[in-house]
């Protein structure tokens, strides 16, 4: 069954917010790189890779689905960051917002009773738990180092040990 237009309008929506969201990441990559926090742009260089698989994730499903996949222009990502805890409070932020798009298009497509799509966003639902989650992480334990040379150091290293995938 051929996808609707509508649905297949906010999924390339989707596909531009995740693929912005990989740009923001290596923004952010760029910052720890520069100021040799080089677990927490490990970190980051990861999280834009998952980004990039959750775009070509929809890009996929459009296609499986006989749909059209529109590429949109990206903004100028974030640059200007000032330390380790405002990155991570950003990214926490921005997935919230992703979280908050992802129920939008799964009430979307429950409202026009495309079960397909209803179905792949599960995926990404439970996918979002553990961005949050993540992210909150690094925010508690960022607050708890405060300013702090040696522990921001120690969490530099452990986010230096995250693994893909
Ligand atoms: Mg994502």
């Amino acid at each position: 069954m051929k996808i609707k237009k509508n649905v297949e309008k906010a999924i390339n929506d989707q596909i531009a917010m995740e693929l912005a969201s990989a740009y923001t990441y290596l923004s952010m990559a760029a910052y720890f790189d520069r100021c040799a926090f080089n677990g927490f742009a490990h970190w980051m260089r990861l999280q834009r890779d998952e980004e990039e698989q959750h775009a070509m994730r929809f890009y996929n499903y459009l296609h499986d689905r006989d749909g059209k996949v529109e590429l949109q222009a990206l903004d100028k990502p974030p640059h200007d960051f000032t330390s380790p805890l405002k990155v991570f409070e950003l990214s926490l932020e921005s997935e919230k917002k992703v979280t908050a798009s992802i129920h939008g298009l799964y009430e979307l497509a429950q409202k026009e009773k495309d079960h397909a799509t209803v179905s792949m966003l599960k995926w990404f639902i439970d996918e979002q738990v553990e961005e949050e989650k993540s992210a909150l992480e690094m925010v508690d334990k960022l607050k708890l180092a405060g300013d702090h040379p040696g522990a921001l150091l120690i969490l530099d290293k452990e986010a230096g040990q995250r693994s893909g995938g």
